[in-house]
């Protein structure tokens, strides 16, 4: 099993997947060349990027993330006002290797997007091979960024085998596969889900700093809200949408103490809005679980758990919650979009979101997984098309809607008083098999839908 703190990671945008993975992928691949001793041989590298990561990785990032990542950068620790002055030297012809030694580098040719080649293993492909000054190849490696930032190699996509960062983990005492397992759980030990998570992550960590790592992963979350409210102007990318969340807000706090039922749908809107206008601006995100669909749990949680004595264990227990449930997509379907679609973005976010909230709420531990099911049933078949491969329409107001769509969806469930029709587990299998025959133009691709019929300009 993965941890709750491998699903929720503070990292860069606009993309996990496209952003967060590359970069990872190409400091693991020079990090095995330092360890076997040859990178200091290395004077010349290609990057290829296949499949989705070829089709939108220039209006993804993935360009920039893959050098950062050869520099030796980690996007949990990378300052993203850092990277224009980090990457200027590379795009001037010099790339210092894990910041260690340079190499001549031109980005323009050693970077290549073979958009025909989708590769078998994964959509998400990227092969980098090393060279020696005479030409002989050192290393030739063919990874995948399997979606929120987890990446896997060639051989462990053929021999499943775990991410790299969770390789050799302890057995959790609560291990759970589905969601019918997960419940059992409950009902043999009267535990709530937060409670059968946290027993989990107690195998890998002393419980205090399973909560310090959430705690941080709350903060991360407050203060890309915080940002994105704001933060004024043009996201970059060339289609000049304007960031909306600075303008919402100042007539929200002007107009606050309004009976308005509906600014409800402001609030939520505005939180979700923030976080994903400052994702597609480079910004520090959390995937949750992924970049693209980051801005829900944000919203949801500083909307209903950030007021409060109990402010703190509110938000430990919905993010426990949320996550236990993302582990099921994780585990038992997918979080990528170029597999999944965006149901697998923004219809897992909303689910985990709804999940989070029922439990606050004091929800039954069914109706929280009936929560978590609502979520995903009404975001099944949700395509990804981004227009101009820009991780921003319809991006950052499909995370508004599904934030709401997450409150709604916790309401309905805790109303709901029966076995409900639709298991968690039924509808990850259904999202599951609908990502599979969705066609690829959806998926990531921007070759259909909104990415066709709209412009950009
Ligand atoms: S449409 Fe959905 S899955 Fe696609 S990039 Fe946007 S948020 Fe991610």
């Amino acid at each position: 099993m993965i941890s709750i703190l491998d699903l929720f990671r503070i990292g860069i945008g606009p993309s996990s997947s496209h952003t967060v993975g590359p970069m990872r992928i190409a400091k693991r691949f020079l990090d095995g060349l330092d360890r076997t001793g040859d990178l200091g041989k290395v004077e010349h590298l290609h990057v290829q990027f296949q499949g989705s990561l070829a089709l939108t990785g220039a209006g993804h990032g993935s360009i920039d993330a893959s050098m950062l990542g050869l520099l030796g950068q980690v996007p949990d620790e990378l300052d993203p006002d850092r990277v224009e002055e980090l990457l200027r030297p590379v795009h001037n012809g010099s790339l210092r290797l894990l910041g260690q030694r340079s190499i001549g580098f031109n980005p323009k040719s050693d970077i290549e997007l073979a958009c025909d080649l989708i590769p078998d293993l994964h959509p998400n492909g990227m092969r980098l091979r090393a060279f020696a000054g005479d030409g002989s190849p050192l290393a030739d490696e063919t990874w995948y960024s399997t979606g929120g930032g987890f990446i896997a190699s060639e051989q462990q996509l053929l021999q499943p085998a775990p991410d790299d960062l969770i390789a050799n983990r302890a057995a959790p005492p609560l291990a759970f596969g589905s969601g019918a397992e997960l419940l059992a759980l409950c009902a043999a030990g009267h535990l709530d889900i937060a409670s059968v998570v946290l027993a989990n992550e107690g195998a890998w960590r002393p419980e205090a700093e399973t909560f310090a790592g959430i705690d941080i992963i709350a903060a991360a979350m407050a203060d890309c809200i915080d940002r994105g409210l704001h933060r004024e102007g043009a996201l970059p990318g060339g289609l000049n949408v304007r960031r909306r969340a600075p303008e919402i807000w100042t007539k929200l706090v002007q107009q606050s103490g309004t009976n308005e039922a509906e600014a409800l749908f402001d609030w939520l809107n505005v939180y979700a809005m923030a976080v994903n206008e400052e994702n597609a601006a480079g910004g520090r995100v959390v995937t949750a679980p992924t970049n693209g669909a980051a801005g829900i749990i944000p919203s949801v949680l500083r909307h209903y758990c950030t007021d409060g004595p109990d402010a703190v264990d509110k938000t430990r227990k919905f993010i426990l919650t949320a996550g236990g449930i993302g582990l099921l997509y994780k585990q038992r379907a997918s979080i990528s979009g170029a597999e999944m679609g965006c149901q697998g973005e923004v219809g897992v976010a909303c689910s985990m979101a709804a999940a989070g909230l029922a439990a606050v709420w004091g929800g039954t531990p069914e109706q929280v997984a009936t929560a978590a099911e609502i979520g995903m049933e009404h975001n099944l078949g949700l395509t990804c098309d981004p227009v101009g491969g820009l991780v921003q329409i319809p991006c950052i107001e499909r995370n508004a809607i599904g934030s709401v769509k997450a409150v709604n969806a916790a309401r309905l469930a805790l109303h709901s008083l029966e076995t409900p029709k639709v298991s968690l587990d039924q509808v990850i299998e259904t999202m599951r098999q609908t990502g599979l025959d969705m066609s690829s133009k959806y998926k990531e691709t921007s070759l259909g839908g909104l990415a066709v019929n709209v412009v950009a300009c």
